[in-house]
């Protein structure tokens, strides 16, 4: 059968023919975000080492199926275009795919056009790597008011979702958020940053940026229900915060009032350590932007305000004719060990937009059950199960990333499950018999035809790093590096070109 070998790096999209003795494993996974990505490089290594002596063989032909037109997930379409890290992770993820053994199948939707049937037929094992599309809801009331927004559409946009909107109304002059980790932080941050900055540095497009210059944003508010040492901020996002041009950061003396307690328990964490360590770096920072004149971090006049409040837990949005005019926000206080405790005081912050970054729903994949308790398709240590808390395990099937264990960890944290769920999945193979070939259709191209027959064109690796080749070029026009296409018809058309 004919397959790809790697790009050589002196001439990287030339893929090379060859033949294949038809006989490895066949592994389906299903989304090509780093847990996918990362999953798939982990299972071929560990079956390199480990697999004779399982009587599996050295060998597997991994399909990894992507919803979207272009891989890496919230990589691309999560993680603020910002971040200093970004452009690493994507290059050190797109190494990975450039892999014979791993064949990308983007714009193919796992339930639309493959069904679990389909694939089980094809392949061995199926591993989902679905991660997490939507906001979990906030359950106050006056969340349904125009104005009020859920951080994962915000993101989409200024990540340039392909299926996101393309306009966003930053027509607020004061805005809150609600939340207290890093979607919280990557969401205030974008609200009063400076478009041009945004623009030199990452790979916004044009409509990010057209809409970042018309934010009207003058006073930010990101409320934290819990205290200083109980928030989830990440040393590194609350650096970002302390950079951002023309903004003044504003803080409540009170809270930075940690009892004996409370510092010694922080103490014995070193990541909350260091983040209330940096909290109180930026309470000086805020006491120098004050006593200078409210100024930016470079000493020129700020033009925003960013108010961090801790302690202080919105009950309820305030609104008139529809609209968003207000957060009420209650006071509260908390104990060394997180117990939060409200006082029943109540303060009133004029605002048009309220952002909620409360966290984030895992997507369902149609077949397998879901666990709405830990918000995750339904597994034990990554073996689905047919139903949550069941013990009963589907065989065949597995979860990584987000899917597996909910919206919480870092990119790093995926590749760590991905080893523990790669190793159960090896194991069962060897457990089932026949080295592990358990689908009866092992003809590779029998996808191909299949996906054809429903009208789908997929993008491979090649098309991807036609994309690719293609943002870059569009960067450099401008002087920057990469910028980013948003139209999915466009990057199926660049793709193909
Ligand atoms: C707003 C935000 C900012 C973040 N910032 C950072 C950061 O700065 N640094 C950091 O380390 N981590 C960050 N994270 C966390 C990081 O993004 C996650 O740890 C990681 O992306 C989880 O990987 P995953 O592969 O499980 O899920 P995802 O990244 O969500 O990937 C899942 C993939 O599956 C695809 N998919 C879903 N359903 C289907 C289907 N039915 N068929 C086919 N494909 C499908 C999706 O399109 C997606 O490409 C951030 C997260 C968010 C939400």
């Amino acid at each position: 059968m004919p397959v790809t070998e790697p790009c050589r790096p002196r001439n990287p999209c030339v893929r090379l023919e060859h033949v294949t003795d038809n006989t490895e494993l066949r592994i389906a996974v299903i989304g090509a975000g780093p847990a996918g990505v990362y999953s798939s490089d982990i299972l071929l290594r560990q079956l390199a080492r480990t697999g004779e002596g399982l009587g599996l063989g050295t060998r597997a032909r991994i399909d990894l199926f992507e919803k979207l037109p272009v891989p890496f997930g919230l990589v691309r379409y999560g993680v603020a275009p910002d971040h200093p890290s970004i452009k690493f992770i994507a290059d050190a993820l797109e190494k990975t795919l450039d892999n014979p053994d791993i064949h990308l199948y983007c714009d193919v939707e796992f339930g639309r056009d493959v069904t679990l049937d389909d694939l089980l037929a094809r392949y061995d094992a199926v591993l989902f790597a679905t991660g997490a599309v939507a906001d979990r809801p906030l359950a106050i009331p006056g969340a349904d008011l125009e104005g009020v927004h859920g951080a994962a559409r915000f993101v989409e946009w200024y990540d340039g979702y392909p299926m996101g909107a393309r306009r966003w109304p930053l027509d607020a002059e004061q805005v809150a958020v609600i939340g207290g980790g890093n979607v919280a932080m990557d969401v205030a941050r974008e609200l009063v940053r400076d478009a041009d900055d945004l623009r030199v540095r990452t790979d916004i497009p044009d409509n990010v940026y057209e809409g970042i210059l018309a934010n009207r944003a003058r006073d930010l508010h990101l409320f934290v229900r819990r205290g200083v040492a109980q928030a989830k901020f990440s040393v590194q996002e609350l650096r970002e915060l302390e950079k951002l041009p023309g903004v003044q950061i504003v803080i409540d003396e009170d809270d930075f009032e940690l009892d004996d307690a409370t510092i010694e328990k922080a103490g014995k964490d070193k990541l909350t350590r260091q983040m209330v360590e940096e909290l109180f770096a930026i309470r000086e920072m805020a006491e120098d932007m004050e006593d200078d004149g409210d100024v930016d971090f470079e000493g020129n006049p700020a033009t925003k305000r960013y108010h961090l409040h801790f302690n202080s837990a919105p009950v309820e949005i305030l609104g008139e004719d529809g609209r968003v005019v207000g957060v009420r926000v209650e006071r509260t206080s908390t104990t060394a060990d997180g117990v939060m405790h409200r006082t029943g005081e109540f303060t009133d912050f004029p605002v048009q937009a309220v952002y909620h970054a409360i966290g984030y729903q895992p997507a369902h994949a149609p077949g397998v059950a879901y666990d709405d308790r830990r918000g995750t398709l339904a597994n034990e240590e990554g073996r689905i199960l047919s139903q949550p808390g069941s013990g009963d395990v589907i065989t065949r099937l597995y979860a990584t990333g987000w899917a597996k264990r909910g919206p919480v960890g870092l990119i790093g944290s995926t590749k760590s499950d991905a080893l523990a769920i790669v190793t159960h999945m090896l194991e069962d193979l060897a457990a089932a018999g026949n080295g592990g070939r358990i689908a009866s259709d092992r003809d590779p191209a029998s996808i191909d035809r299949l996906l054809a027959e429903r009208g789908r064109s997929p993008i491979d690796f090649a098309g991807w790093k036609r994309i690719d080749a293609f943002e870059r070029s569009e960067g450099a026009k401008e002087g920057r590096v990469h910028k980013k296409v948003i139209d999915p018809d466009q990057m199926r058309h660049l793709a193909r070109a």
